[in-house]
């Protein structure tokens, strides 16, 4: 009878319509955790899918984060007191100067004292007190908003280190800045293909920094990044990113979540590469498994095919539907014909979601 084909059809569009979605969305979860990237829902695919910009941030997410120490310059302490202050105060931050510090001071084996009142403050520095002293260690603008008196024989240091481009720390205690630690956070060696792959997907692309404008020009120009913002605390890089999305669409954000996690939470696509912290596991939408920084390209292609097979799904069972219901409204469909066609385009649909299984070993390889 003609009310049950109609309800027969109905139904066949409702699960072909299910497919198309639900079939492609999950057989992309797939590849993702295949390669070992944690992705928070489906609906983050659509959302990788349509980003039109992507920002990264700069320590432990473009360089090694794992830095080492060059130089220290002292003023009235010696440099063992200085290097000894401040690792033993840095053994309470998880930033990635910190580790340099830490692992500088125990090859000179320094031995280091448990700090106590410890104070983090993200894209500054640090303070807590280190065998009674007050000790800060930080970068130089907010050491000295810290009332910290900046010799004059380190502050023209600091400036020509800052305007070189190298990261260098203050280490401060009783009053003033008593040394300066000169750090290398090398650039990772497969940073500039990932970026170059992703500005081929025709993704623009952002450095957002807490360091100095020479520091970020000199990262950005390596990793070949078209534009950069520095001196951003993390609530300047949200307040950034929600402007940018606001005027011109979707924005993801690429960075350690070891002091930027608020900063992920606020971008469309929130991306924690490089780290294992809860916080970041927490807060970002795609986890990329540590050093999976050159899986990104793969990961927006992978997004957008899954997109693409969406569309073509849902195209395909409204076309096949939509003949269907048309054949019968004019009798010209028999009801046998009718459940072989209502098969057919489910088929049809299952088999274009399968052909994203063929996408497991387009991964993107460019570790040198
Ligand atoms: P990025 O945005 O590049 O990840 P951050 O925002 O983490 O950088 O930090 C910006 C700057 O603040 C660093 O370059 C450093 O000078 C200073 N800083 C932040 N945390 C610490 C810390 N624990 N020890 C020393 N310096 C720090
Ligand atoms: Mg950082």
């Amino acid at each position: 009878s003609s009310s049950s084909l109609s309800l027969l059809l109905v139904r066949a569009c409702r699960s072909d319509w299910g497919w198309a979605g639900h079939g492609a969305t999950a057989l992309g979860m797939g590849q993702f955790l295949h390669r070992g990237c944690i992705i928070r829902g489906g609906e983050v695919q659509e959302t990788l899918a349509k980003i039109r910009r992507i920002a990264f941030d700069k320590t432990g997410t473009l360089t090694k984060g794992a830095t080492s120490l060059i130089k220290i310059e002292n003023d009235d302490a010696s440099q063992e007191e200085v290097l000894q202050r401040a690792a033993s105060l840095e053994q309470h931050s998880e930033h990635a100067l910190a580790h340099g510090i830490i692992s500088a001071a125990r090859e000179r084996n320094l031995r280091l004292t448990n700090p106590k009142r410890v104070q983090a403050f993200p894209g500054s520095g640090i303070l807590g007190y280190v065998e009674g002293d007050l000790v800060a260690v930080g970068r130089g603008e907010w050491i000295r908003e810290q009332g910290l008196n900046l010799p004059s024989t380190l502050s023209e240091r600091l400036l020509n280190y800052e305007n070189s481009g190298q990261t260098a720390v203050c280490v401060g205690w009783s009053g003033k800045v008593n040394g300066l630690l000169l750090l290398d956070d090398l650039l990772l060696p497969e940073a500039r293909a990932t970026v170059q792959a992703l500005r081929s997907l025709k993704l623009q692309t952002l450095l957002l920094t807490g360091d100095l404008p020479a520091v970020a020009q000199r990262i950005a120009e390596s990793a070949g990044i078209e534009e950069w913002q520095a001196g951003f605390s993390p609530e300047e890089k949200s307040n950034f990113l929600a402007q940018w999305s606001k005027r011109n669409g979707c924005v993801a954000m690429v960075g350690d979540g070891l002091n930027d996690g608020p900063v992920l939470a606020s971008a469309e696509v929130g991306i924690a590469v490089g780290t294992a912290t809860d916080l970041a596991r927490e807060t970002a939408d795609l986890v990329l498994p540590k050093g999976g920084l050159n899986l990104l390209p793969w990961v927006i292609t992978l997004a957008r095919a899954v997109r693409r097979t969406i569309l073509t799904n849902l195209l395909w069972a409204f076309g096949y539907n939509v003949v269907a219901i048309t054949l019968a409204v004019f009798g010209l469909l028999q009801p046998i014909l009718a459940a072989g066609l209502m098969a057919g385009s489910s088929l049809l649909v299952v088999f274009n979601s399968l052909r994203l299984e063929q996408f497991t070993d387009q991964a993107v390889d460019f570790t040198p």
